[in-house]
């Protein structure tokens, strides 16, 4: 049954290259979350069309089913998915000093992920990190905990209680790391697989997705059998692939008898439709023929990529070889959980790459960000069947963005704004993607519910 219409600017992502703005867009949603149906036009007529009487000269009439629409410099866009974002290393953000990988994960990551014992602990920090990537628009997140069983489930349970759709990972490493964050028994992947899917029946609010480190966290016999787990459970996997130069020389050295990094995970059989790799800063083209083979996805950290100088990956060129591309906040190798500003480096890195190759075809648009702070999100997660876009049949998960906000970073021009109704809100968007902030995600839905009303 239609319970609520949202009505006025819309932008959501068809595809990697298209954007839909509708200026006078009308969305139906029912009790459960799921949109009846987006059309534009007249609202009147659009529900008289779906069942609900309504006469806009009558007050008494409009209790029927509720309206948000918008004013001003207001828009509705997709909620963002956060491929790749290490809850536990929440407290580091900031903190990274002038390491690159090897050593930051020494000198910052694994002495915080150690203390993880304490669940109390994590419960503070994992609180802490599900509001804040809510409060930036993040309606969905694949998220690294520690290898501790107890304080991951609490990192689900968590993102349950505050409305945030998480696949949730315990780490799983058993060398080159301080004994306090070895744990690579399939023993306790089970009971946390186990634990995390009694949790929701339906799989679409948290899930466990099953997390092997990195190559050299892991033997290959270890990988192989977390891969094995993940196929009979028919869970996703994530890890990290080709981050840093010291990092991919090191895989090639522990691991001789495979081609490179990405043959490493192949032959783990860790590579499936829903494999999220995060970074894949320097891939061979083989390397992305296979990923692209295997229906893989690729998180893109570009905040974290700058940070801890991994370098810059080829984002653009991924989209054209039709290759599943998201955006990941990488925290805390990344400083924010913001998914807008990853999308804003990620424009400019793309600028920095193409001023290196000469080539113009590696400048993303906004168009291209925006498709895969959402839409690409979803395809890399496999829950493009659910979110991601504003498509009929899909969750209302959503974010209201209102430049005309009290303390907007944003300053809008009225006399600048273009004529034409479209490409005013696009004007707005691109403020929004290169000025904007979180105090301008004014409102935020999962699955039709209001997680965060400012
Ligand atoms: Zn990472």
């Amino acid at each position: 049954m239609l319970v609520r219409v949202y009505v006025g600017n819309i932008v959501h992502s068809l595809n990697a290259n298209e954007l839909e703005i509708l200026s006078d867009g009308i969305v139906g949603v029912d009790e459960k979350g799921k949109i009846l149906f987006k059309q534009t036009g007249s609202l009147e007529d659009a529900l008289l069309a779906h069942g609900s009487y309504y006469n806009i000269d009558d007050e008494n009439t409009i209790a029927e089913v509720e309206i948000v629409e918008t004013v001003g410099n207001q828009f509705f866009v997709p909620g963002f998915i956060d491929t790749h974002i290490h809850a536990s290393q929440y407290p580091n953000v900031g903190i990274f000093g002038h390491s690159t990988l090897l050593d930051w994960l020494e000198t910052y990551t694994f002495p915080l992920e150690g203390s993880y014992t304490d669940t109390n602990r994590a419960a503070e920090v994992y609180n802490k990190v599900v509001s804040r990537g809510l409060a930036n628009g993040t309606t969905m997140a694949s998220y690294y905990g520690t290898i501790h069983v107890p304080a991951t489930v609490c990192l689900a349970q968590i993102a349950q209680q505050l409305g945030q759709r998480a696949l949730v990972g315990r780490v799983c490493m058993e060398r080159f790391c301080p004994e306090a964050v070895q744990d690579a028994s399939i023993e306790s992947d089970r009971d946390f697989v186990d634990k995390v899917l009694a949790l929701d029946e339906t799989g679409q609010h948290v899930k466990p997705i099953i997390t092997p480190r990195f190559a050299p966290s892991c033997t290959m016999e270890t990988m192989k059998g977390l891969a094995k787990l993940a196929r009979e459970r028919d869970l996703p996997i994530q890890t990290h692939i080709s981050e840093n130069s010291r990092e991919i020389a090191w895989v090639k050295d522990l691991f001789p008898e495979c081609e490179n990094y990405t043959d490493v995970y192949d032959k783990a059989n860790l590579l499936k439709h829903d494999t999220v790799l995060a970074h894949a800063v320097h891939l061979a083209d083989s390397e992305v023929e296979v990923i692209k083979k295997r229906d893989s996805g690729i998180s893109h950290c570009p905040v974290s990529n700058a940070s801890i100088a991994s370098g810059i990956a080829p984002i653009k060129s991924y989209l054209d070889k039709n290759v599943k591309v998201s955006l990941g906040s990488d925290v805390s190798g990344g400083f924010t959980t913001s998914i807008l500003a990853n999308a804003r480096e990620a424009l400019l890195m793309s600028r920095l790459l193409s001023e290196r190759t000469g080539n113009s075809n590696d400048v993303l648009s906004v168009g291209n960000v925006l498709f895969i702070a959402t839409l690409g999100g979803a395809e890399v997660c496999n829950a493009s069947n659910f979110v991601g876009n504003f498509a009929v049949g899909k969750q209302w998960d959503a974010q209201l963005i209102n430049l005309d906000v009290e303390g907007s970073p944003v300053d809008v021009f009225s006399w600048q704004l273009p004529k034409d109704p479209v490409e005013r809100i696009e004007h707005l968007v691109h403020k929004w993607m290169y000025v904007g902030d979180d105090r301008n995600t004014a409102k935020v839905w999962v699955d039709g519910k209001l997680v965060v009303d400012k």
